[in-house]
């Protein structure tokens, strides 16, 4: 799985971390996302999968 984020869309919220803290994190200045881990392995594609689908801005992709 490989994994993208639009940094620029990102409202700070930090609900992908909740879903996924070891694929994402928020920068300590702003909360705005940062990707950890862009090729996860297969057993974090349920969390990125969720992390995708609570993100309220749609920033999370993903592809396998
Ligand atoms: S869930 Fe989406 S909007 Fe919220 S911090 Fe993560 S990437 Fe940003």
């Amino acid at each position: 799985m490989k994994v993208f984020i639009d940094q620029d869309k990102c409202v700070a919220c930090g609900q992908c971390v909740a879903s996924a803290p070891e694929v994402f994190d928020q920068r300590d200045e702003d909360g705005i996302v940062v990707l950890l881990d862009e090729s996860p392995p297969a057993e974090q594609e349920f969390n990125v999968r969720d992390a995708a689908a609570v993100c309220p801005a749609l920033v999370i992709t993903f592809r396998q």
